[in-house]
């Protein structure tokens, strides 16, 4: 009899332990939240000061926050193609927004469907081509998609929905969560309209910031003296920055997809704008300096409330994980295609390799690292996503992908072997829309050195110690000659390392 219970206990012993094991071995869901065009000034977590963002700050209190993410090529659809490939612009084809993608090439998400995940995208996608066969499930805004009542694309249909699209992406993103084969692990992309120009916010954040007066970046009125790059761009507030179409002065219904609003939306637009935002702006026409200013505050106000309603998305996303148990077994990131100028430099837009426009928002909320709180220090590029998410999966990485995955960070002793001091980055799209000329360059933790070409054939460096705001370029100052020597080495080495062969041809003619 006492044997017989032994029997009965061990077998109950040994199944207990097999369940165990088949529940640590159960790989993550991953959920990865793309914003398009979140500048981390806008972010609570990183210390930004303009807004609150509460559900974003919540995944960095439980979660990591990586200081040093940095694009490759900071405009939407090359950091998307980026994302899919792990691999740079000139090895994945896609240089330019209006290039068309080679959606046949390895991506990390085809890996994964092979690994035996569910793969959806949901929202924006602007790859100027179908997803096809890469994700199981997505349904995608056609190009920019409109903010209000904007039409989506399945693998069957064109249809339109009505409202909000922070709030109807995050409700494709919760009907995939809902009705997906809950024996797999899922991954899924969600990619963000907001808060991309001409910044339509939802109707209830209409207005949500104007009692703040927003400082002035430090450097808002830039002379860009040694930087004639920057002073031959199209893209200032001052010039570039349009009264109807960005920032609703006066605002017709034809274009800029306001010809969406159906009557109510269009009425609380009308009060808002063509009533109290245009009388603001008649008060103060004909005065440059405080237009100028005025145009810096409308921006920032409009740009606010849109990643209000982003804020509030990732908040009932998180919910919604709760709810359902998941977000105990689900990797979830925030992240955006890249960053942002809010006024610095005097600037909207993204594209430059300074700072707001290069590094870019990363957060992430690990099951194995929640409730951490910590900040990320090492350098990290947007081609390290597929390589580290293929790792999470247990899938293998192709060939093509040019970045390393971070996932050891995640172990146990969560070091990373022998990781990289510098990054690489090349921008191409000129002269339309912005004239913001060619260029490549390195960033290391303290030195950042560029080569434009093209319209100017042009060096800059800076040391970010002494100069964070990048307004003094001490390229050819004799004595930064010898780290300029060392920079250049690094950067031949880095061009050799991605087969960059265009900057490679540029940098060995000067020689
Ligand atoms: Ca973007």
């Amino acid at each position: 009899m006492k044997h017989k219970y032994l029997t009965i206990l061990s077998i109950a012993f040994a199944l207990f332990a097999c369940q165990k094991q088949v529940e640590e071995k159960k790989p993550y869901n991953i959920l990865c939240i793309v914003a398009d065009d979140h500048a981390f000034q806008a972010i609570s977590a990183y210390g930004g000061e303009l807004i609150h963002t509460p559900n974003i700050d919540r995944l960095a209190e439980e979660g990591w926050i990586f200081d040093n993410m940095f694009v490759t090529n900071s405009i939407c659809g090359p950091s998307r193609a980026t994302l899919l490939t792990g691999a740079y612009s000139h090895k994945n084809g896609f240089r330019n927004n209006g290039d068309a993608f080679d959606i046949h090439q390895p991506l990390f998400s085809r890996e994964m469907k092979k690994q035996g995940y569910q793969t959806a995208w949901m929202g924006k996608w602007h790859l100027g081509v179908s997803p096809e066969d890469s994700f199981d499930e997505w349904v995608i805004l056609p190009g920019q998609g409109h903010y209000f009542n904007p039409d989506f694309i399945s693998r069957e249909d064109t249809f339109r929905l009505d409202g909000y699209v922070t709030d109807l992406i995050t409700d494709l993103a919760i009907d995939f969560l809902e009705d997906r084969d809950p024996g797999k692990p899922f991954l899924m992309v969600v990619g963000e309209k907001a808060p991309h120009r001409n910044w339509m916010p939802d109707l209830q954040d209409l207005g949500r910031f104007d009692s703040i007066d927003f400082p002035l970046p430090s450097n808002f009125y830039d002379d860009y003296e040694g930087r004639p790059a920057a002073a031959d761009q199209d893209m200032s507030i001052a010039k570039t920055m349009r009264l109807r179409e960005d920032l609703k002065v006066h605002l017709e219904y034809d274009k800029g997809g306001f010809g969406r609003l159906n009557s109510t939306q269009r009425e609380a637009y009308e009060k808002y704008y063509n009533e109290k935002i245009s009388a603001e702006y008649e008060g103060i026409a004909g005065d440059d300096k405080a237009l100028t200013e005025w145009k810096l505050q409308r921006y920032l106000k409009d740009y606010l409330a849109c990643i209000s309603s982003v804020d509030r998305n990732v908040g009932r996303l998180l919910q919604y994980l709760e709810a359902s148990g998941l977000l105990e077994n689900t990797i979830v990131i925030y992240t955006s295609d890249q960053g942002f100028y809010l006024g610095e430099h005097g600037w909207f837009d993204k594209r430059f390799m300074y700072e707001e426009s290069h590094k870019t928002p990363f957060i992430i909320r690990h099951p194995d690292t929640k409730h951490s709180n910590k900040r990320v220090r090492e350098m990290f590029a947007f081609v390290d996503l597929a390589p580290t998410f293929l790792e999470w999966s247990g899938a293998g990485i192709p060939e093509t992908m040019q970045g390393r995955s971070f996932a050891p960070l995640f172990s146990k002793d969560g070091s990373l072997p022998q990781w990289r001091n510098s990054v690489y980055y090349h921008y191409y799209e000129y002269p339309q829309p912005h004239r913001v000329a060619p260029h490549f360059g390195i960033r290391t933790d303290r030195y950042k050195l560029i080569r434009f070409y093209g319209p100017f054939e042009h060096w800059e460096l800076f040391d970010l110690h002494e100069d964070p705001y990048e307004m003094s370029n001490v390229y050819g100052v004799s004595a930064y000659e010898k780290l300029t020597e060392s920079l250049k080495k690094e950067l031949v080495q880095l061009a050799e390392l991605y087969e960059d062969e265009e900057a490679l041809d540029i940098i060995l003619k000067e020689k």
